[in-house]
Parts: structure tokens; sequence; C-alpha cells
């Protein structure tokens, strides 16, 4: 903000960046950034439209291409049953709960799936929410605040971070998977505080590697905090039976405070959810902002939901499958001599490009060739980090993989070649 010194004192001194939007630096910042890309030949990877499911493949402008951009990671979206069950609730409850669900936009379908997801983690109850973004942001913004302390992994998702600013507790990240030094803030600054969190993730989106919990558990016990562990990529994708990572790690559910998951990935529909002990599920219910202030989760995403979870429960095979594909993967892969990076055989498995250009071409020489995945450029990670991204599924064929790295490889050639006269670039 500027300052009261330098602040307009008449409509006619304020400068146009500060009412136009269009001329604001963060609009324009952005434009330079795309122009960058398109100047560059490259093609603005971002809003491709698709035209179904996306799964093991996807369809895009009439073409159909095997798909590694998708959350679908046991081809849940998909699935006839699961279909049918959306259908059904629409039928059943209609389009839309119609109210809050405190007020009566409760539908029975709602609890139905709140049980089961309690029972699926074993743990009291659960509540669901319309995002997981918003769960996390509203369920760590309402349960803690000024005069709490947040402890949290370097690499939190945003709506941890947006979360603990929501919050206003004093927030503090540790260095990636850190437990130890998680626990050396614990003995410096536990005392200071009422309540503490700590906030990890089961799996982690960018990289695929994943946390030990097991010594973030000791350490809450020990220090009296909370954990909250968030499972948007561990739930339904990790233990032998998809129970995410109290069965991983064969940790008692009931020793972690809060459970946080999406339904928006492993479980195919959309919303987040929250897995505790009685009381605190019943605190939300009746005072959390993004669940008393607006509308349930929709009938059709809650049926779906549903039966994707009791789907899960009767097929575990599909989590032994996404994990035979992914070791597949990170196998041919290293021995193509990508840089996986700490990946270790989740969902998630990067190629690590350390150039965002080349990430792009990459992704770009790959979409040409009928095949889809994302990449990640900077600033969304530090240029260094600059990668393709690829979601394995339980879906994926062991074909669509081998074919997969072997394009990967052709087209780092042709793209290494051409960009050689800029220096040497190293994939
Ligand atoms: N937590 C993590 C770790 C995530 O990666 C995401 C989404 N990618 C979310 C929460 C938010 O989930 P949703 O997509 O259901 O809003």
């Amino acid at each position: 903000p500027t300052t009261p010194a330098t602040r307009a004192t008449s409509p006619n001194e304020v400068p146009a960046a500060d009412y136009l939007f269009a001329e604001s630096p963060e609009y324009r910042r952005l434009k330079q950034t795309m122009e960058l890309a398109t100047a560059s030949g490259l093609k603005n990877p971002y809003f491709s439209q698709h035209e179904g499911i996306t799964a093991d493949t996807t369809t895009i402008g009439g073409k159909q291409y095997v798909n590694f951009c998708s959350y679908n990671y046991l081809g849940m979206s998909g699935e006839p049953s699961v279909i049918d069950a959306g259908q059904q609730a629409l039928e059943q409850f209609g389009a839309s709960t119609s109210a809050s669900r405190v007020v009566s936009g409760e539908k029975t379908i709602h609890r139905e799936l709140e049980k089961a997801i309690a029972d699926f983690i074993g743990v009291d109850d659960a509540i669901i929410m319309a995002s997981g973004h918003c769960t996390n942001e509203s369920v760590i913004g309402h349960l803690f605040g000024p005069g709490d302390l947040i402890l949290h992994d370097a690499l939190a998702h945003n709506s941890i971070i947006q979360g603990c600013k929501l919050s206003g507790a004093l927030r503090r990240a540790f260095p990636h998977n850190d437990a130890d030094a998680c626990g050396k803030l614990l003995e410096q600054y536990r005392h200071e505080y009422r309540r503490v969190l700590i906030v990890i993730e089961g799996v982690y989106s960018m990289d695929g590697d994943y946390a030990d919990i097991r010594p973030f558990v000791d350490l809450k016990e020990k220090h009296k905090a909370y954990l909250m562990i968030d499972e948007a990529h561990s739930i339904g994708t990790m233990g032998p039976t998809g129970r995410g990572m109290s069965e991983f790690w064969s940790v008692d559910p009931t020793r972690v405070d809060l459970w946080m998951g999406t339904i928006s990935k492993g479980l195919g529909s959309c919303g987040g959810y929250i897995a505790a002990r009685r009381e605190i599920i019943e605190y939300l219910k009746y005072t959390a902002p993004t669940f008393v202030f607006s509308g349930g989760v929709s009938p059709a995403n809650t049926g779906a939901a549903l039966a994707a979870l009791r789907l899960l429960d009767a097929e575990p095979e599909r989590v032994a499958k996404l994990h035979s594909n992914s070791e597949l993967f990170l196998t041919l892969a290293k021995k193509a001599g990508f840089n996986t990076g700490p990946a270790h055989g989740t969902a998630i498995v990067p190629i690590i490009t350390g150039d965002s250009r080349l990430a792009l071409a990459l992704s770009m020489g790959m979409f040409e060739r009928g095949v889809n995945v994302q990449p990640i450029l900077h600033p969304a990670v530090e240029e260094a980090a600059a990668r393709l991204r690829f979601f394995i599924t339980s879906s994926h064929t062991e074909e669509q993989i081998r074919q997969s790295i072997d394009l990967l490889v052709t087209v780092r050639d042709e793209v290494v070649k051409k960009i050689a006269a800029a220096g040497p670039v190293a994939i």
C-alpha cells in the first residue's frame, strides 16, 4: 500500500494503475509472461478444452491423447457405477442442495458419505465441504487464531498457506519433510503459544514424495500440539487398501487430530473433507464459515463420491495397479536418463528439466505426438525446478507407459538439438 505521504489527495491524482486493472502491475506482469512464451514460438499450455472424461486418455479438439494430466488416479471419475450413482442422486435430490446444510440443505447421502469416509479412515466422524481448497483455508483459518502457532512443511500447498494467513496465527515453515527441524521449533516456541498446529501432507503434489508421519505424530503428542495431514494425493493411493498414510505407516489413525482430504482426486468427484474426533466435527458443522455460510456439496457429487469410496473398498487392486504403473514409469524414466527428483513410485512423477522453456517445449512436442502432459513453469516453481509433471493412474496400460517414455526420449533429443545453440542443457 502507498504511504499516506504519497496517497492521492484528489481523485484526479489517482494513478491509472490504481483504478484501471488493465494498467495494474500484477496484470502487466501476467501479460509479459504470456507474451514471452508466444514470442519464443510456444503455445499457451493452459486451459486446453477437454471434450470428455479425463483418464488414461482424453480428447482435445476432436483428437484422442494419452493423458498424464489428471487426478483421476483410480479411474473413478469415468467409472460407470460411479456415474450411475451420481445420476441417481441428481434425480432423487435435484441438482443443488438449494440451501446451506445447516438450514435445510442436508440430504441423506451427505451423512452417508461422511460416515463412510470416517469408517474408511478409522476415526469418529467426518465433514465434507464443497472444495478441498476451501476446506483447508476455512478449517485452519477457523480453528486457529492470534496467539497460536502453526508449523507447516516448506512445500505446503497454497490452500494450507491461505488458511494460515486467514487464522492470524504466527506461521513458521520447517524444511521439507524434516521432523527434527519441526521438533526444534517446538522446543523453542511451544510454551509461548496457546494452541500449536503442525501441518504436513501425505504425498506432495510437485515431487510425488511423501512424509514419514510417525515422527510428526510423536512430536505432536510430546508437545501437546495438533497434527493435520492433508491427504489430497494419498487418500485412495497409499496403503495396501488406499486408506492413506495411517495405513501406509501403520499408525493408529486416531492419533492424528485432523485428517484432511479431497474427494476431487482419487475419489473421482468434487469436494474436500475433514475426518476427526467427534467434537471437532461437531464444532465445524455448526461454526466453520465455508460450511455454514455455503451450499452443501451437490447431490450428484456426493452420490458419486460415495459410490467411488465403496468401489475402492471392494477393489483394492486398483491401488496396487496404480503403484505398479508408477514403478514402471519411474524405472523406465530413470533408465532413459531423466531426472525424476525425489519421486517414490506414487501417483505423481516429475521429470525435472530445470528450465521453463525446455519443459514447455517438451510438453508441446509430446502433445504433437499424442501425449498430454503438463509443464510446471517458473514462477509456479523455482526455475531450477521447472518440470513436466506426470500423473499416473491405475487405468494406464503398460503399453501407454512404455510408448510415452520412448516418445519423451525422441522429443528430448529433438528439442535439445534445436536449442543447443543457446548453450548446454541437462535433462
Ligand atoms: N491440498 C492439496 C495438497 C492439493 O494438491 C489440492 C489440489 N490440488 C488441494 C488441497 C485442494 O483440493 P481441491 O482440488 O479439492 O480443491
